[in-house]
């Protein structure tokens, strides 16, 4: 690179760290307005809030950044500041494809039909959300025919390349056919057998103080730093903060379902951990920003179920808790613990849903929003297409919206191609966490004496430091050596729920590539 071309970079650089000084502040303050902030500051701050967002538009979309970005060549850099180049380059062409009118009506609109949702939902009556979501879904496909580009096939992989980049809806519909089967087959087996798994265990008040001591035990377990983050309450958990530095996750409790506030903790900490793994020396910049929403949800997953439900973390966990509880837990074993953190059971409610049903809600919420955005589902019949839905995917009647089509926030806010990514995580979890256990030898040992520290490293290493340098396929591929596929989902679901509910084995237990 010629010094000419080198201070240019130098230029770019310090100029997409503007920009995420600002969009850091934003989510700084949204932080406070979960958690901290008093109830009658919401008008000013939403005032702060849109100030913030448009001037990081404006420097996003700027002249001066995009003649930077056209005037550096490719390829004569090295491959972090390729990527850089690469990704700036990618968000500069989609902002700047997007009409400022068109932001700012999907904005408006986005806030009111939220409050429409919320009225709608505590009513469990459609028809009062149901004018936003019609508007909702022309403006979506108004953003899609903006952002639509030669290589993807169709509207809502215009939408979805906002949250999992590269990823379009044939691929997952190839991942999710066989997934289906497969969750399906699962889960009749489960009904059909006569060992079912006791919830006692979740109906044992605990003081809300006890819990939050146990929690934060945990998270610093697991190798979250308080030095650079903090835990707080909020009513619905999250992961926010500004950077790599200053990393605020929330979680919530409840006075008896300590196992929801330990699965949520333990969740918003993986998230935690990706964003404390992100380099410094990268800051405010691609390669120092998570890759996808796939591959974020992959880190939260991964500790939630894959450490935080197994059988090993459970025989340490379980040795844990006279320390927070006292006498409150006597009466169950580690084994009483490890089996109620895996109850599975087809249910309504998507946030409630346990590892393996859990798949089955968000593809139903796939095949609808494709359709919605397709124009193939006037959104006046989304609640019999979605009771239809919930019949064939989970066999359960849907008795209102409320339980149904009005459960979730996201299509009020317009984050239509936004649900497949929590799906993408799980699989990516489970592919990444059998390379881990392939690379590390005997981890379950390692997590029934506490010690979780040589998976946090492999995660910080294989995943974190990269940044934006693969596309989150790309990324698969590197770290495990194989495309993302489902099969490692399954047979990780089926090792652990067969023996649980004596399940005669389908002998998938072997190992990738077998
Ligand atoms: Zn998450």
């Amino acid at each position: 690179m010629s010094a000419h071309d080198s201070e240019r970079y130098g230029e770019l650089i310090s100029k997409l760290r503007d920009v995420h000084l600002l969009e850091s502040t934003s989510e700084l303050l949204s932080w406070d307005q979960e958690t901290m902030m008093p109830p009658a500051a919401v008008d000013h701050r939403a005032n702060q809030l849109a100030l913030l967002a448009s001037l990081a538009h404006e420097r996003a979309t700027a002249k001066e950044l995009g003649d930077l970005l056209e005037s550096l060549p490719e390829n004569m850099l090295d491959a972090c500041q390729d990527a850089n180049l690469r990704e700036a380059r990618r968000s500069f062409a989609r902002s700047t494809r997007l009409d400022a009118k068109l932001v700012s009506e999907i904005a408006e609109t986005s806030s009111r039909a939220q409050h429409a949702w919320a009225a709608a939902r505590q009513d469990s009556d459609f028809a009062q959300f149901q004018p936003w979501l019609e508007k909702m879904v022309k403006l979506m496909q108004l953003k899609a025919d903006c952002l639509y580009e030669d290589d993807m096939g169709c509207a809502w992989d215009a939408l979805a390349e906002e949250f999992e980049p590269g990823m379009r809806a044939q691929n997952l519909a190839n991942l999710f056919a066989p997934l289906r089967t497969d969750l399906c087959k699962l889960l009749d087996d489960i009904r059909g057998s006569s060992r079912q798994i006791e919830s006692t265990v979740t109906k044992i008040k605990l003081p809300i103080s006890s819990q939050e001591n146990m929690v934060r035990a945990i998270s610093e377990q697991m190798g979250f730093d308080f030095n650079r983050g903090r835990l707080d309450r909020s009513a619905h958990p999250f992961c926010g903060g500004s950077h790599y530095a200053d990393v605020r996750i929330t979680t919530r409790f409840s006075g008896d379902n300590f196992l929801d506030a330990l699965g949520s903790t333990m969740h918003e900490a993986g998230h935690g951990l990706y964003e404390q793994g992100l380099l410094a020396e990268h800051l405010g910049t691609p390669m120092g920003t998570a890759v996808s929403l796939g591959i974020h949800e992959s880190q939260s997953r991964l500790w939630e179920n894959q450490v935080g439900r197994s059988e090993a973390f459970w025989l340490w966990c379980h040795a844990q808790l006279p320390k927070f509880f006292g006498e409150a837990f006597s009466d169950f074993t580690a084994p009483d613990l490890y089996a109620a953190s895996n109850r599975a059971e087809a249910s309504l409610i998507r946030v409630e849903a346990d590892e393996s049903t859990y798949n089955l809600h968000i593809m139903i919420r796939f095949d609808l929003e494709m359709a919605l955005i397709a124009g193939d589902l006037s959104p006046e019949d989304l609640p019999s297409a979605w009771n239809e839905a919930y019949c064939e995917y989970l066999d359960v009647e849907v008795p209102d919206d409320r339980q149904g089509c009005l459960q979730d926030v996201h299509w009020s806010c317009g984050l239509f191609g936004y649900f497949p990514t929590y799906t993408l995580g799980n699989l990516y979890a489970a592919q990444f966490y059998d390379q881990a256990c392939q690379e590390l030898g005997d981890l379950p040992t390692s997590f029934q004496n506490g010690e979780f520290h040589s998976l946090k490293t492999w995660l910080n290493e294989k995943v974190h430091a990269q940044g934006m340098r693969y596309s989150a396929g790309d990324l698969c591929r590197e770290v495990t050596g194989r495309s993302l596929d489902s099969q490692g989902l399954i047979r990780y679901l089926r090792r652990k729920l067969e023996p649980l509910y004596g399940i005669p084995s389908l002998g998938v237990d072997s190992s990738p590539g077998d």
